[in-house]
């Protein structure tokens, strides 16, 4: 983040399956929230501490082992809240615990949000607003986080530099995906950079030009 952003974010890699879980906050309040806290908390924990972050909320894009599997654990740790996903992946939130323990995750355990989101509400961290964009495919009920001004959106598992999220899951749709991804991410615009659930982050323009899956000639093709 440039000096006089008016957040800050890093990404902390967590779980085998390194998912970029990401702390962000209010550069004025230095209030934050963990974005997907899927395991190693106290990691998480430290990062904050060092940057004098203070944990008030816990966001969540959806209910994957890899993303949600740590959050009932932060969550009474912290005390804090947690809001997000879409209620349509509680069916995945149940699961967690058989599904970590699949995995060796034994951390894993499901949790009721304290507030389900739907398309188009605000989450707030500190004096920040960011908005949710319900974008299923992936799973039902996965929402993403986008903060206007600084140009900057959380994404999960919905897209990735040069792919897209699996569709292959119970409930997983690719047509429903695709929508998503045209009509609630692109017109974010082309210059919004996004966190990915896995790997580096890109922007949303650079996947119109190049993404095999989503970019514009690709799409007209369809
Ligand atoms: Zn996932």
């Amino acid at each position: 983040m440039p000096t006089g952003a008016p957040i800050g974010a890093v990404i902390v890699p967590v779980t085998p399956f390194q998912q970029n879980c990401s702390l962000v906050w209010c550069a004025r309040t230095l209030k934050g929230a963990v974005i997907d806290p899927g395991g190693e908390i106290e990691r998480v924990i430290e990062v904050a501490r060092l940057r004098g972050v203070a944990i008030e909320k816990i966001l969540v894009t959806h209910g994957h082992m890899d993303h949600a599997g740590a959050v009932a654990d932060l969550a009474v740790r912290l005390e804090v809240p947690v809001e997000g996903p879409q209620e349509e992946d509680s069916f995945w939130i149940d699961r967690l615990g058989e599904h970590g323990a699949e995995y060796g995750m034994d951390h894993c355990r499901p949790f009721t949000p304290d507030r389900w989101l739907v398309d188009g509400d605000i989450v707030t961290v500190g004096e920040q607003e960011f908005q949710v964009r319900h974008c299923p495919g992936h799973t039902p009920g996965h929402v993403v986080f986008h903060h206007e001004e600084a140009k900057l959106a959380w994404v999960g598992d919905v897209l990735f530099q040069g792919s897209i999220g699996r569709t292959d899951f119970p409930r997983g749709d690719h047509a429903t995906l695709i929508a998503s991804i045209r009509d609630r991410l692109w017109p974010l615009g082309d210059d919004v950079r996004f966190v990915p659930g896995h790997g580096p982050i890109s922007t949303f323009g650079a996947e119109r030009q190049n993404n095999p899956f989503v970019a514009d000639r690709v799409l007209a093709r369809q």
